[in-house]
């Protein structure tokens, strides 16, 4: 299938003032938008994200749980992987930091400041999977809040969607395929991927998304075991354990190729559509 031939024919979201703005920040408002519109969203004020509570008193945010501390430390390397897959496939939410934080079953757990789990609702109906942490998510313990993550925000906005929104139809839940940085920010490594899927695994199991949006060659091929290039996989409804998965391209790479944007509105419009036509089941 050529990659800009979906099997859907998509639909852009609604034209609204709010989602101009979105698609302004993405870089693609002259292409896509019409004047009217555009004025229009010039002169309002700009409205809050969605899903966003407005009200000072609800806006707080609620207080972190204190973490847990897993039932016991995974079991090592020399324990056996399905020792250790088993283990991580019991874990709960609340175990899930403490155990990657423990996790040295390659050598990132050496070279990270910390593992970095994921971020958004626990309740969100969209996943975002990316590759791994970089220099800032190491240092601050978040997934994508370097320059990349901006970008990713803005696309997210684009669609309606928002990392810090609670409800689950405008909420993300954002995770890397590694959970720790790798050194230089290089490639991740066929044993670091090996090793680490587990708790992505453990991850899509527990929050059950209605779609699973995957960011990039190693976000897209981890999930659905394939050596296909991007640019094959985009354009297709793919599944994982029963999930929808549509493939992009990675923030990173389309800040270093910005002339691919138009690819991936597409592709952030082709996900949306693809939700709205599976039945809502939560
Ligand atoms: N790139 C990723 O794939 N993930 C991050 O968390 C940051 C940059």
């Amino acid at each position: 299938m050529p990659a800009d031939s979906p099997t859907r024919p998509h639909t852009p979201p609604r034209l609204t003032a709010q989602t101009v703005r979105w698609v302004h920040a993405l870089g693609l408002g002259p292409l896509y938008v019409r004047r009217s519109v555009v004025q229009q969203a010039q002169t309002a004020a700009p409205p809050p994200a969605p899903g966003v509570a407005t009200d000072p008193a609800v806006a707080a945010p609620a207080p972190a749980p204190a973490p847990a501390t897993p039932r016991r430390a995974a079991p090592s390397a020399a324990e056996g992987a399905d020792a250790r897959a088993a283990f991580i496939a019991r874990l709960q939410w609340d175990e899930f930091d403490a155990a990657a934080q423990a996790c040295r079953a390659c050598k990132l757990g050496s070279t990270r400041q910390q593992a970095v789990v994921g971020c958004g609702s626990t309740r969100a109906q969209w996943m975002i999977v990316g590759e791994a942490p970089g220099a800032e998510e190491d240092r601050q313990g978040q997934p994508f809040v370097g320059a990349a993550g901006q970008l990713l925000d803005a696309m997210l906005h684009a669609i309606g969607l928002d990392r810090a929104a609670q409800d689950p139809q405008h909420a993300v839940y954002i995770a890397n395929v590694l959970k720790c940085r790798p050194p230089g920010n290089r490639n991740p490594a066929p044993d670091e991927v090996a090793q680490c899927l587990p708790f992505l695994q453990r991850q899509i199991a527990l929050l059950q998304p209605r779609l699973i949006l995957a960011l990039g060659r190693f976000a897209a091929q981890s999930l659905l075991g394939s050596n296909a290039p991007i640019s094959q996989l985009r354009g297709q409804v793919h599944h994982y354990a029963g999930i929808p998965v549509v493939v992009s391209y990675h923030p990173a790479y389309l800040l270093r190729n910005p002339v691919d944007k138009a690819r991936v509105w597409r592709d952030l419009c082709f996900a949306r559509n693809t939700v709205e036509s599976f039945p809502e089941t939560r």
